[in-house]
């Protein structure tokens, strides 16, 4: 029996009213449709249905952005604020993305696909993002520099000036906050692009900058694709920052890019996340529903999810079959229905890649363990169910490519040192864990393993306060916690004769 997706979707009305007027870009503080009048559409993948018409920028609407935060960094109209006002927009940021929680967590349903529940804790993340750098705001210090001839030096931390931030569609409007917060915070002005998959977020944030009081031209937003639009963002001259979230390859793609202009850049790249498990783990049955929540979560549409499970051949057999087991029992349907676990993928082109994985792993002789297709009672949407490739070997594809969907492969190791080196055995250093009892192992593995985090007995925290990058192809620079300060401003060193 095929289930309809459409049952219980009862979006509130204000979502509703808020979809009718959310295809803009957001230019100098106002809102407007592309130069040429192209748009595109974005789709809610569990029903198939459009929900906006979405202008596309073009270059010159791209140039008019960029033109806009370039004058707004030279006049310092924020970065020449008081502190404290600065401050205050950024707090008041935070309490309406609080209020308005609810909303953006449906739109964020509605974009991504995502279970509402989950898309709602994002939405209060992305307020503690605010939060959090709004108390960073006047605390970018400098230092005073004993150097010689009695020369007083001092240096002083200043804005690197107008951002190009280029963010991915796995968590909409988080990964806007993890790069407006910062930015802002530390006084430089942004011109966003979301990815063309969930437009819609980011507008409703733009939307509450304008309303704090957060000058016209400090934010703006484009829409459009990464080839298009993306490409003329990365491309412009007086660009002098680019932050960035997505593929390797883009990543890639992007530092290249950037030479040419010698705009500072970070990337926060993907992963092929080690999730390491001992044999002396004391409740397999919480660790094998923890396993299976740090590959399927968010569909699996995570850059850090532990997409790799490493586990001692001691309790190889037991964990798989209970980890496969969790995968069965995933609910999967449309976000806003009870209990669903696992939404569906983000669009059909993502998931005929993702099944296009299932067949290269099965080519390549790892042996299916369950999942590996559509679930039968879901025809309309982009569903996959959660699939375990088990007896997978590194020479595979499926333990070296990440798939950015709900596919978890599984090794096994002999000792430690194997462990370690399995884990390590990839071009990827995002995130690991490493589940013991063994206190000294646990540190011993921690320090070897070669990711920008690493967990000891649990998976998946992420928090403002902390650090977060990549180490190896997994990114450059890291972006939130004290950190973020390296990120968004530049050292002037400043000397005075006494
Ligand atoms: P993607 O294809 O690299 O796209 C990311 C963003 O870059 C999108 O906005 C995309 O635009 C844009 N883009 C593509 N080509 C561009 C170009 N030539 N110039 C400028 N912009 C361009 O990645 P994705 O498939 O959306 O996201 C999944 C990836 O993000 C995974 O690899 C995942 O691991 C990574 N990720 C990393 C982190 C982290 O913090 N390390 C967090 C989340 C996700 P369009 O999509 O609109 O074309
Ligand atoms: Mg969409």
């Amino acid at each position: 029996m095929s289930v309809d997706v459409m049952a219980g979707r009862e979006i509130p009305p204000s979502v509703r009213e808020f979809l009718g007027t959310a295809g803009v870009l957001v230019i100098d503080g106002e809102e407007r449709g592309s130069s040429d009048g192209g748009t595109f559409t974005t789709v809610d993948p569990a029903t198939e249905e459009v929900l906006a018409e979405v202008p596309q920028a073009t270059a010159a609407d791209v140039d008019a952005a960029v033109q806009a935060a370039k004058r707004a960094h030279d006049d310092g109209r924020w970065r020449g604020l008081d502190p404290s006002k600065r401050a205050s927009a950024l707090f008041k940021v935070a309490d309406a993305l609080k209020k308005h929680a609810n909303d953006l967590a449906w739109v964020d349903t509605l974009d991504h696909g995502k279970p509402l529940k989950n898309a709602l804790g994002e939405i209060i993340s992305a307020s503690n993002c605010f939060r959090y750098f709004a108390g960073w705001v006047d605390k970018a210090m400098g230092d005073v520099i004993p150097a010689r001839n009695g020369r007083f030096v001092y240096s002083q931390r200043e804005p690197v000036g107008v951002c190009a931030q280029i963010i991915p569609w796995n968590f909409p409007l988080l990964m806007a906050a993890w790069k407006i917060a910062p930015a802002l915070a530390f006084g430089n002005t942004t011109v966003l692009k979301p990815a063309e998959q969930t437009p819609l977020s980011a507008v409703w944030l733009v939307r509450i900058l304008t309303e704090v009081g957060i000058p016209d031209g400090v934010v703006n937003l484009v829409q459009g694709p990464g080839e298009g639009t993306g490409q003329a963002l990365i491309e412009h001259p007086d660009v002098d920052k680019i932050a960035f979230t997505g593929s390797t390859e883009v990543g890639k793609h992007i530092m290249r890019t950037a030479a040419d202009n010698l705009a500072k850049v970070t990337l926060e790249l993907g992963g092929k996340s080690p999730n390491l498990v001992f044999s002396d783990v004391e409740d397999l049955d919480k660790l094998a529903r923890r396993s299976a929540f740090a590959c399927f979560y968010n569909a699996g549409e995570v850059c850090t999810a532990g997409s790799r499970l490493v586990v001692d051949a001691a309790i190889h057999d037991e964990l798989v079959s209970k980890v496969a087991a969790a995968a069965d029992g995933t609910k999967l349907g449309p976000g806003w229905v009870d209990g669903v676990g696992m939404g569906p993928l983000v669009t059909d082109e993502h998931l005929q890649r993702v099944a296009g994985y299932v067949d290269i792993a099965k080519q390549d002789g790892a042996e299916l363990v369950t999942g590996g297709t559509p679930p039968d009672d879901l025809d309309t949407g982009y569903f996959f169910r959660p699939t375990v490739f088990d007896g997978v070997t590194p020479d595979m594809r499926i333990a070296q490519e990440e798939v950015f969907g709900p596919v978890l492969a599984v090794q096994r190791f002999e000792d430690e040192d194997e462990a370690v080196a399995l884990a390590n055995d990839v071009s990827y250093g995002l995130a690991a864990a490493v589940w013991t009892r063994d206190v000294g192992r646990a540190h011993r593995v921690a320090s070897q393993l070669q990711a920008g985090t690493v967990w000891i007995n649990t998976y998946g925290d992420i928090d403002t306060t902390v650090s977060f990058g990549g180490m190896k192809q997994s990114g450059m620079g890291r972006e939130l916690g004290p950190h973020a300060v390296e990120a968004y401003t530049q050292v002037k060193s400043v000397w005075v004769a006494t």
